[in-house]
């Protein structure tokens, strides 16, 4: 059997084109549409993930400003600069990217954070509101995984609500960037769910959890963790993981943290990487930032799947 492709690239570029004409009306309405990055020190994938914002912001005509602070910057110079976005109009939202260094307190920066202006939810309070289902911003990756699966149900003809309570979510890592929010997302559309970290998979055997799984979630930073023998055949397995390698000829490119070739020989659908998750998450970061924007030009909060489908339009539909 061949897996069915979950194409990220198709669907992110129908989200981008709902995005362009909704930043079109915003911008025509005055209201400023900014997003601020700040990164410490010199990380790949972060570097990586940074520049294709700045291309996007350009291409959707979204301001688009970079902090790009060396490692040695102190918690109290970085909390500076985080103040200073914190109150500056222009900017709409501030994504903090990381990983920061370690002597950096992470959480406390997080705490630092304006509520209105944390489009990835790091702050407590929006933790906290996510985990409660009532998220103020819902954080982009966790947003990409789900509307990938929303989009790919759809497609397939699919009741969405039919197919999650049916379902068993095994999530396979539990950072609070991307597993634990879609443990919360998973919740929310009532499926079953399960999640994994690295000491419990090795205590009772990763394949014993991942092989009941409907739809198999894998965000761990471990190239080609989850290989044919850890899924079953009607599973619909979501690679999260960007890990760069460098090749033979010296090119870095970027592998996921599921082994491709075997598990889509295997599994009902897959997402590819590069080509998967990645995509989505740009935009809906975007997203968040538009969403922000209107809350600080005082537009009215959208109405329920606003834009495109989220999972509140998917409550609806359940009710
Ligand atoms: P992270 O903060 O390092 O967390 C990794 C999680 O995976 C931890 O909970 C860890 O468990 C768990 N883990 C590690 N080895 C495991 C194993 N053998 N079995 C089960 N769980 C294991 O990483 P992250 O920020 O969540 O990112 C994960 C991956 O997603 C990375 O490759 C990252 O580059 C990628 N990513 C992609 C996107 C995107 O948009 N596509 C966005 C963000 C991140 P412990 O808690 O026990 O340590």
């Amino acid at each position: 059997m061949t897996s069915a492709i979950i194409d990220g690239r198709a669907i992110a570029h129908v989200l981008k084109g709902d995005l362009a004409r909704e930043i079109e009306r915003l911008r025509h309405d005055g209201a400023a549409i900014g997003l601020a990055t700040v990164q410490v020190g010199g990380d790949y994938s972060a570097g990586a993930y940074e520049r294709r914002l700045c291309r996007l912001a350009e291409q959707l005509g979204v301001r688009f400003e970079r902090h790009a602070l060396p490692a040695d910057t102190t918690q109290a110079e970085l909390l500076d600069v985080i103040a200073e976005l914190n109150w500056r109009p222009e900017v709409s939202g501030i994504l903090i990217l990381r990983p920061l260094p370690r002597h950096i307190d992470e959480s406390l920066v997080f705490q630092f954070v304006n509520t209105g202006k944390d489009i990835e939810a790091v702050h407590p309070e929006n933790a906290g509101l996510l985990a409660l289902g009532v998220p103020r911003y819902v954080p982009s990756t966790a947003a990409s995984v789900f509307h990938l699966l929303d989009t790919w149900l759809d497609a397939a003809g699919e009741s969405r609500p039919d197919f999650y309570h049916r379902s068993l979510i095994v999530v396979v890592g539990r950072s609070n960037n991307v597993g634990k929010p879609c443990v919360s997302l998973g919740y929310d559309r009532q499926a079953a769910v399960e999640s994994l970290d690295e000491w419990t998979s090795k205590a009772d055997g990763l394949g014993r959890h991942t092989r009941r799984a409907d739809v198999l979630i894998v965000a761990t930073g471990v190239p080609g963790l989850i290989r044919a023998e850890h899924v079953s055949e009607t599973a619909v397995v979501i690679d999260v993981g960007i890990n760069p390698r460098t090749g033979p000829d010296g090119r870095v490119h970027i592998v996921g943290d599921v082994d491709f070739a075997s598990v889509s020989a295997r599994a009902h659908a897959i997402t590819p990487v590069p080509g998967g998750v990645g995509p989505v998450t740009d935009v809906w970061l975007m997203y968040n930032t538009v969403l922000a924007a209107r809350s600080q030009a005082g537009m009215p909060a959208p109405a329920a799947g606003w834009l495109f489908g989220s999972y509140h339009s998917l409550q609806e539909a359940s009710q």
